[in-house]
């Protein structure tokens, strides 16, 4: 499978890993869009929201209890973050292996939704 974040997962594609437990990886953005760019993802390749199962719920459960964790160690929990899932192409989904953005550090008032 021609997945790069499953590369990452596997150690043959090198990254800046800041958290690995035996389900869920985190790492730096290579592209950062703020002064701290994290990306959260689940071991386990999962294409999207979309394609997750029942069985998918506690992983994703887990990105997020992990981020609010991530958060508090990178010095975020009081000036604030953004979690943000992009879920297909026209959200702007580029790698097709779920993955929550942790984004902070920066000023988010052109972000506002
Ligand atoms: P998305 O647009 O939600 O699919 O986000 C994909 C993110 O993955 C983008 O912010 C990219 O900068 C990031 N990215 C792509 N390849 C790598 C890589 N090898 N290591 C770290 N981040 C990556
Ligand atoms: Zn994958």
């Amino acid at each position: 499978m021609d997945c790069i974040f499953c590369q990452i997962v596997k150690k043959e594609m090198p990254a800046d890993v800041v958290y690995e437990d035996e389900k869920i990886l985190a790492f730096k953005d290579i592209n950062p869009k703020a002064p701290v760019h994290i990306l959260l993802i689940p071991k386990k390749h999962i294409e999207s929201l979309n394609k997750a199962d029942e069985t998918d719920k506690g992983l994703i459960g887990e990105l997020f209890w992990r981020a609010k964790f991530l958060a508090v160690e990178l010095g975020l929990a009081q000036s604030g973050y953004k979690l943000i899932l992009n879920c297909g192409k026209g959200a702007g989904q580029v790698v097709d292996h779920i993955h929550l953005h942790l984004l902070g550090g920066g000023n988010f008032s052109q972000w506002n939704i």
